[in-house]
């Protein structure tokens, strides 16, 4: 372990952090927290992650970047460190991660693919389902009549 030893990633809000690092280009603490919201169910106290950016940035595995998404709030991507750091400890975390990330994702109830960040929601009958698109709405309707 040569990690320095104040950095450690021991609970899933922080892996989870360091996968958003990893697949986004850049990442704002508040998009961590409303990922973390939506995807584990999971309400984070906003001071913990931003600490843990402030650690991470620190010990130059982040660094600042401007975002469109947000003027107020600031962007991190990973520097090449950074890079090297999250692949080390997803190496080790690698089958949790992906037990963490499936058993979230939602499936289109109509052709049952996996639907990440953008799908498309409708209520059919009393309940709201989730499709991949308007068109799979559209059948899974059509079937239903
Ligand atoms: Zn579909």
């Amino acid at each position: 372990m040569d990690e320095k030893s104040d950095l450690k990633v021991q609970n899933l809000t922080k892996l989870y952090a360091l996968v958003m690092l990893k697949s986004k280009e850049a990442v704002t603490g508040y998009y961590i927290l409303n990922k973390l919201k939506k995807d584990l169910g999971k309400t984070s106290s906003p001071t913990y992650v931003y600490d843990f950016l402030k650690k991470l940035k620190n010990d130059g595995y982040i660094e600042e970047i401007p975002t469109e998404e947000s003027k107020r709030s600031k962007g991190y991507k990973l520097t090449p460190s950074g890079v090297a750091f999250t692949d080390k400890i997803f190496s080790r975390f690698d089958n949790l991660i992906e037990v963490a990330i499936q058993s979230k994702l939602e499936i289109c109830a109509s052709c049952g693919v996996k639907l990440y960040d953008n799908y498309y929601s409708e209520k059919v009958g009393n309940k709201t389902l989730n499709f991949c698109c308007k068109h799979c709405a559209k059948a899974f309707k059509e079937n239903q009549n």
